[in-house]
């Protein structure tokens, strides 16, 4: 139904991040990476770490404080609360700044196969479950769709690896391969630059469906000309079947109305901006057939793979053991969704070091991460530097530079996204993300266009960023 296009853009210089209209919530404020010293949450033995038993207390309150926004209801603050009463402590640290965390529901929960709200299933803590209340529809998404649509019948085949509730044998990594992982197609031609001279794309962005995000998607295609970038690429989350991670992605329903969202500012910035039609795709064993079709639904630019371990569906089936381990599981989720050949690049690849910040420390995990990156660079498939890592609890990119220097060893194709969940961060740190990948040992970066991947010289991408972004000034 959606397609995609191009167009041009011009532009500026990126804009800091903290101006914004409405009043956020301070997701997650870059978290103290040093202090913490509470027990985890992890029921086993952390054996290395101590984590915060208390610490998730003072995050979750602040989270839950109403922040004084008005309209969208941020997921965030929902679930936070229940972070501090969950049974097994959360992972405290595991807030990122643009994803809520949530709590985790107690291993007896709902499994993932059922429909059953996320968070109504939640315990027999006393602590008040707010239930996520859907965000009013911004007024400009409402003159699309004005009529809520009823919810459409759920695509989604159930998992087959899903655990019965007693969750006897889950596979810890269900190998089923779904759809034979296909060669990527690059492309050979070398889209020219704009009259202003921009040339590359932010390729991970968000909307208000996600109910996480803020603003129209017209904001951030104006941020886009004023960073000096040539396109965008909306990938807003994706809608999930069986209520997973239900609070922080659209509906079934609200499909069709994120596919004329992005269609609607294409529209509105022809000529000026090249927005084109992307989704974050998560990627949660099981759920490859649901992926695969989701992928048909649209004629997406480009399917950015994510694997989100803090939705707590993820915590519930895989946070079992010491937190080193439960970082190698999330890893080797990473290579396995490269290895179903369904995405063109993986999002924010070491996102698990928010869980537990404290006590990340790539040394010890490096050869987890050298082993994932051999499998990840024989598929083909690129991977993400994201730079809003560096708002999240472990403050840095993701990926970190020195998995950036693993990955260049391998030639794995690095594009880059600024995962704005607010206008004012579009293209943020891209010349900062570019001279990493230029210090890791990169030449080229690249971005996706009708899910074709397009490389581009580092040093004409910087010349033109500026370029673009002094002329519209
Ligand atoms: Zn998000
Ligand atoms: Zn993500």
């Amino acid at each position: 139904m959606s397609k995609s296009a191009s167009n041009k853009a011009k532009s500026n210089k990126p804009t800091p991040k903290s101006a914004i209209k409405k009043p956020l919530p301070k997701p997650s404020k870059p978290a103290p990476k040093k202090k913490t010293s509470a027990k985890p949450i992890v029921k086993k033995s952390a054996p290395k770490k101590a984590s915060p038993a208390g610490k998730p207390t003072k995050k979750a309150a602040k989270a839950s404080a109403p922040a004084g926004k008005p309209v969208k209801a941020d997921p965030k603050k929902a679930v936070t609360p229940q972070k501090t009463v969950a049974p097994k402590a959360a992972p405290s640290s595991a807030k990122t700044a643009s994803k809520p965390s949530e709590s985790k529901p107690p291993k007896t929960s709902t499994p993932p196969a059922k429909p059953a709200p996320a968070i109504a299933t939640k315990p027999t803590v006393p602590a008040p479950a707010p239930v996520p209340v859907p965000p009013p529809v911004p007024a400009l998404l409402k003159i699309i769709a004005p009529t809520p649509v009823p919810p459409p019948p759920k695509p989604a085949p159930k998992p087959t690896t899903k655990a019965a509730p007693g969750k006897v044998n889950i596979p810890l990594f269900p190998s089923e391969p779904i759809a034979p992982a296909k060669p990527p197609v690059i492309s050979t031609e070398k889209p020219p630059a704009t009259k202003t001279g921009a040339l590359y794309y932010d390729s991970h962005m968000h909307t208000p469906l996600c109910k996480h995000a803020w603003g129209e998607p017209e904001e951030y295609c104006a941020q886009a000309v004023k960073s000096g970038l040539k396109g965008i690429i909306f990938t807003c989350h994706c809608p999930m079947p069986d209520g997973f991670w239900q609070i922080v992605r659209m509906s079934e329903s609200e499909f069709d109305l994120y596919v004329s969202l992005v269609q609607r500012a294409k529209d509105a910035y022809k000529n000026k901006l090249d927005v084109c039609l992307g989704i974050e795709s998560e990627y949660f064993p099981g759920y490859e057939k649901y992926i695969e079709d989701l992928h048909q639904r649209a004629d997406f630019d480009y399917c950015l793979g994510a694997v989100h371990w803090q939705a707590k569906e993820y915590l519930h089936r895989y946070e079992q053991g010491t937190i080193e381990g439960f970082r190698r599981t999330y890893f080797e989720h990473l290579a396995a969704s490269a290895e179903t050949g369904l995405y063109d690049c993986l999002a924010h690849p070491d996102l698990v070091k928010n869980y537990h910040p404290d006590s990340w420390c790539f040394a010890i995990i490096k050869n987890t991460v050298s082993t994932m990156l051999d499998r990840i660079a024989k598929t083909g498939v690129a991977m993400e530097m994201n730079t809003s890592g560096l708002n999240k609890s472990y403050s840095e990119m993701n990926p970190g530079n020195e998995m950036l220097r693993m990955m260049a060893e391998r030639k794995i194709p690095v594009v880059l996204g600024s995962d704005s969940h607010r206008a004012p961060r579009v293209g943020e740190h891209f010349i900062t993300a570019l001279n990493n990948l230029a210090e890791a040992g990169y030449e080229e970066v690249s971005y996706f266009k009708k899910r074709q991947r397009i490389d581009l010289k580092i040093s004409d991408v910087i010349s033109s960023i500026r370029r673009a972004a002094d002329a519209n000034a």
